[in-house]
Formats: structure tokens, sequence, C-alpha cells
């Protein structure tokens, strides 16, 4: 292992503020497990605790579906659309087209942005099934469903309205409104052959995708995304949804079913911050977002958010004369030289950058040298460089800890608070579980600390399927299908 150098008492007390101890753990697990009850009773969706959203998909897939059906995804850097035939034997054949969504659509009217959709829906069709824009189909239509990852308040598989938006969206008019609505009328504007059939959430289609593909008997419990933003779904049982109408679980269960998707929407977990660390750091980086005091879990875990708490602990160590001092703060002549630019602009750290640093390994950590030339214009020596690794691992750790309370309190509460004994799949998407050197391990680490155990925590399995969301929304399609 490589040698460690001394580091300066003050920020020690700095990086110790980043630590998750098994006591914060454990409250965590047992607030989340409460939160999740007050959920599934409350059916005033928007206020301060997790919304618990049913999704309303009652089947869960077992790899033997068929046929060709539509999906798009509206994340929060890209929106997607796909085609997926579901050959019926735990594979499938994607096609799709990505576009980036340009920040003017983030924050424009509604139909600007839902126009902007159905436009990258024709190209996707013009390019991959131009059979069924010309006659050649009889008029054939597809069905496509929508994966919208922001929280909605569904009443069925095609009804959501919007609650309220994150991730850096800002399309005032929409909020309130069903976005399938939305969506179909600038759809049908463009005289477009699809019908939008379901509305999801990344986490659902992640859960539904790993069931198709998994061809082990074990259940997929949990879907779990770990991207720009997180959140996560699981299945469970009926009865315990309270605030389901009676007669709506009894017609479900009159057709045999007797559980159902929870998108918890765990990216407001706490918003009360009851339990969560709260550092001065979180408290400025959520006074610059424009969802303020909500998605409090979310705003110190996904990748939107890491960059921003790393750069806001690197001005206060500058100003504190504790890091950049050689170059940006002389005591010498007593006027401090500003630190560069784009140190000081808020969001100038992307969570790719951190990866890299907190990966770096090269003798005097040249490969971080080559970062802070290029993408910051920042001058450090060697000890300044050292010094911003250990804040990258105390940032991207933290967020990684914190992540494990989720998924032990819904394994907990499933297993009526026993570590399990079977196998349990954890299927996963997004970026920062995916790329993010660690984040996976020290998840697993984390679980390891809590009541699951090391046998129980040993018994979890992250799995993450290669194009999830898409094939999980298809998914949607096919359950609408046989729902309907
Ligand atoms: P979305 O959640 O928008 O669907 P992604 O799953 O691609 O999209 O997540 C994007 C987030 O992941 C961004 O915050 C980005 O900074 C971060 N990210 C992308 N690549 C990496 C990487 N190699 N390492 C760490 N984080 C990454």
């Amino acid at each position: 292992s490589k040698q460690e150098f001394p580091i300066d008492q003050k920020v020690q007390t700095i990086l110790n503020q980043f630590i998750v101890p098994k006591k914060l753990l454990d409250d965590g697990i047992d607030l989340f497990t409460k939160s999740m009850d007050e959920g599934l009773r409350n059916p005033l969706a928007g206020s301060s605790f997790m919304p618990m959203i049913p999704s309303f998909i009652t089947k869960i897939p077992t790899g033997k579906e068929k046929g060709l059906f539509l999906a798009c995804d509206l994340g929060g850097t890209n929106f997607r659309v796909c085609s997926v035939e579901l050959n019926g034997d735990h594979t499938f054949n994607l096609e799709q087209l990505k576009t980036k969504v340009d920040h003017s659509y983030m924050v424009g009217d509604s139909n600007n942005l839902f126009n902007f959709l159905s436009l990258h829906v024709k190209e996707f069709l013009e390019v991959h099934h131009d059979e069924y824009l010309s006659s050649n189909k009889d008029n054939q239509r597809l069905k496509m469903s929508f994966t919208f990852s922001f929280p909605i308040d569904q009443t069925c598989i095609n009804r959501g309205k919007l609650i309220r938006w994150t991730k850096g969206y800002d399309v005032k008019d929409a909020v309130g409104q069903d976005v399938i609505k939305l969506f179909q009328y600038t759809l049908d504007q463009h005289k477009l052959p699809v019908d939008l059939v379901a509305i999801t959430n990344d986490t659902v289609g992640t859960l539904l995708a790993n069931s198709y593909v998994s061809n082990t008997s074990n259940q997929t419990l949990i879907g779990a995304i770990y991207g720009t933003g997180t959140n996560g779904c699981y299945i469970e049982s009926l009865d315990n949804i309270k605030k389901l109408k009676p007669e709506t679980v009894e017609k479900l269960k009159s057709k045999g079913q007797n559980y159902m998707v929870i998108n918890t929407e765990w990216g407001s977990f706490d918003n009360r911050l009851q339990c969560l660390p709260n550092t001065k750091y979180d408290e400025i980086l959520d006074s610059e977002t424009p969802n303020q005091g909500y998605h409090m879990f979310e705003k110190r875990i996904s990748g939107m958010f890491l960059g921003e708490i790393l750069r806001l602990v690197l001005i206060d160590l500058n100003q504190k004369n504790l890091l950049l001092t050689e170059f940006y703060c002389s005591e010498k002549n007593d006027k401090p030289i500003t630190l560069p630019h784009r140190l000081l602009r808020p969001w100038a750290f992307q969570t790719e950058v951190l990866s890299k640093l907190e990966i770096d390994d090269s003798t005097d950590l040249k490969i971080s040298k080559l970062c802070y030339d290029n993408d910051l214009r920042l001058e450090t020596t060697l000890e300044d460089r050292r010094i911003i690794q250990k804040v990258v691992k105390a940032v991207s750790k933290r967020a990684a800890y914190l992540s494990a309370i989720p998924i032990a309190a819904i394994i907990l509460q499933q297993n009526d608070g026993k570590p399990p004994k079977e196998e349990i799949q954890v299927g996963a998407d997004g970026a920062v579980i995916e790329f993010y050197p660690e984040f996976k391990e020290h998840i697993m680490e984390a679980l390891r600390l809590t009541e699951l155990t090391e046998a129980g925590a040993g018994k979890i399995k992250f799995t993450i399927a290669k194009d999830g969301s898409g094939v999980g929304a298809a998914l949607c399609s096919k359950t609408a299908e046989t729902l309907s």
C-alpha cells in the first residue's frame, strides 16, 4: 500500500465530518423503515415525506415475454428513444437513439420540451422503423412507454401528474399536469403512429429488466439508480400499501395479483434532516438548488451533487489558508489572489472528474495535475493534490455509505428485521454505480456494518443489466397490454 502522508489537523477535522459511523447507518435504517410505512399509508403526495408511489406494475417478468415495443426515457442528462424486440427467452434486440437535453428545454415551457421529445421520436422512427411511417404497416401503431424519472402522482399505469421537478429541471407549467397527455398531444401533432401506454420510472424499469434477463430463480427485490439522481423501487405486498383504495386492492387480488412495485422516491428520504449528516457544505449546496429543502438524501449521494460538495470544501479550505495557498492566497503580501474563475463557479466539477482524481496513483499525482491544469486552470502543489484527493475520497465514501441505508432498510423490512438467508438481487443502474471507483464496494462495506450482518450482506448481489432502462420500459408496455 501507499505511504501515508501527514495531514494537517484542521484539514483532518473537516474530513472527519464526512465519516458515516455505524450508529448513523442504524439510525438511518430505522428512520427509513418508518418513512416507508408513513409513505405507504399517506396518500398526500408532494409533502415532506417519502412519496412511496404505487407504480401499478403488479406483474414481474419471467423472461418469456415477447413482442416489439417502443420506450423512451427522460433522465437528468439525456433523452433516449428505443425499440425493444423481446424474444421470450431472456434475450432482446434493441435499437436506440440518444440526445442530450439542452438546458433551454429544461427551463422553458412544457410544449417546448415535449415538442422536442416528439421530434426526437420521429427521427428515431425514420432511422429504425420507417415501415411504420410509410403505409407499409397498414396504419399499425406502436405502443410506447415513457420512463419519466421525476416524482409523479400516478393513478393507473398510464396517468401521472408531475409533483415537482428535480435534477435541475424547472418547466413550471408542467407541474400538476398529466405528463402523458402533454407528450401524447405533441406526438399527435406530428402524426406519429405511437400510443403512450405506460408511464414508469427508471428504477421500475431497472427492476423489471433485471427480472427479465436473469435466469436464476432468485427474485430481484430492488431496482436502484445511482446516476444524475438516486432512487429505488421494490416489490411490496398489496396488504402493506394502505393508501391504495380498497376496491383497487380487491380488483387486483381477484386477478390473482398480490403485490405491486413501489417507487420509493428515496431521493427525498429525510428531508427534515433528522439523521442525515448536514455539514455547512451541504447547507450551501442546498441553497444553490431550485428545489431547496427537498431531495436532501439525493443531494448527498448522486452524480449531480458530488462535484459541488467537493468544490465547496475546496473553497472553504482555501479561505482557511489550508489549501492552494502557494498560488492563490499569499499571506506574504496579505492580499489574497482570488481562485480561478472556474473554481468559483457553482457546479464546476463533474463527477467523472472526481472518478479520475479518486483513482490517481501516479507519481506525484501527475494525472490529477493534468485534470486541474486542463479542466480548471488551477495551479496546485503536490501537497494540494494530496489533500484534494483525500477530500474526494471522503465525499464519495460518505455517498456510498449513505446509499446503503435504503438497501438495508428494504431488505430488513421484507425479512421481518432479520438478515436474509437466500440470495437477494438488487438490479442497479446509473453511471455512478457503474463507473465510480469502489462505489459499489463501499456500499457493500457499509451493508456489512448494519443489522444485516456480514452473513446477510453477503447474500446481496448487485447486478447491472445492460440497456436496463429501455428493456424495463418495454416490459411496462407489455404489462400494460396484459392488464388492459
Ligand atoms: P442519468 O442519471 O441522467 O440517466 P447517467 O446514469 O449517465 O445518466 O448518470 C450521469 C451522472 O453520472 C452525471 O452526474 C455524471 O457526472 C456521472 N458520471 C458519468 N460518468 C461517470 C464516471 N465515469 N464516473 C463517475 N460519475 C460519472
